[in-house]
């Protein structure tokens, strides 16, 4: 008789959800974390790091398509990206498919991240990793900003792990402080920020640090299945303030600069995330 093998995300101590493994590809205790990879029968392949599910084949596209095509749409001439954790690969393929990008640099702390995604996930990274515009870095993406020239980068993608241990340092001052000099005049920064149902103060504390350094900051939502909890949100902080209000009609006028297909963002979605119900509003900064 086969036993059912189930992997249960251990995000929360009292709830959660669990999958039934078809296989298991991988398990690694990096210097960093501990990494899982295996194949699901509902989600395709997915990846699991400290116990928190990261991203599935199933439903990566509404994350990565928002986490990305929202900001550089917004921005409308990105040329310069820095790309902070993801290793994945998933949101480094969806800023090249931009034809603004010229750059995309990407800093991912954990080798064994990217080595693994690279052999298991290829259906999430795609060809990226050989793109010329793409440079992948492998460091912590607080050395890298406090490193980078001023005025260097037109967007900042952060998508890291939640503030805990290594991704911590990405939610602080001095992180905001380093992103805000080296993005140009019209630059802006987005970063993971929880599901506020569960994480409420991952979004009111890392928007009022935001706040200290950028004066448009906001937030954005989308729905992620696998993010359980209801809408995920996605920080917003901007040098400007016209980014944030771009009407569906300019989207829809810049969307011709993405390559390819998308299942989930379109240029209503795009305008209608930023219409937050209340129970996530009353977090962000007044
Ligand atoms: N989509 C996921 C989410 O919303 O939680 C994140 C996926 S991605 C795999 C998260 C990545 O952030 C991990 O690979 C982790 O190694 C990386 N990371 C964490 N802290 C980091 C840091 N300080 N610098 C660079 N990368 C970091």
């Amino acid at each position: 008789m086969t036993t059912d093998i189930w992997i249960n995300e251990s995000l929360y101590p009292d709830w959660g959800q669990r999958f039934l493994v078809k296989r298991e590809l991988a398990r690694v205790k990096s210097a960093f974390q501990d990494i899982v990879i295996f194949e699901s029968f509902s989600h395709g392949r997915v990846m699991v790091l400290d116990g928190v599910i990261q991203i599935t084949e199933g439903d990566e596209f509404v994350y990565q398509e928002m986490l990305t095509h929202v900001p550089l749409l917004a921005h409308g001439a990105a040329a310069n990206v820095l790309i902070i954790g993801a290793g994945d690969g998933g949101v480094l393929r969806r800023v090249l498919q931009h034809k603004s990008v010229q750059r995309a640099v990407m800093v991912e702390i954990d080798g064994e991240v990217i080595g693994l995604s690279k052999e298991f996930l290829p259906a999430i990274s795609g060809d990226a990793w050989n793109d010329p515009r793409a440079q992948v870095i492998v460091g912590d993406g607080i050395d890298y900003v406090r490193r980078a020239a001023d005025a260097s980068f037109d967007v900042i993608i952060v998508d890291s792990t939640d503030p805990v241990g290594v991704g911590e340092v990405l939610f602080t001052d001095e992180f905001y402080a380093s992103s805000a000099r080296i993005l140009s005049p019209r630059g802006l920064i987005v970063n993971q920020c929880g599901v506020p149902f569960m994480q409420a103060d991952e979004l009111r504390d890392t928007s009022a640090r935001r706040k200290k350094f950028f004066p448009h900051v906001s937030a954005y939502v989308a729905a992620v299945p696998t993010y359980v909890g209801g809408f995920m949100t996605l920080g917003w902080a901007a040098k400007t303030d016209d980014l944030e209000t771009c009407s569906a009609d300019i989207i829809r006028a810049r969307a011709g600069d993405i390559l390819g297909s998308t299942g989930y963002w379109t240029p209503e979605i795009h305008v209608s995330a930023f219409h937050l119900p209340p129970y996530i509003a009353r977090h962000l900064p007044k």
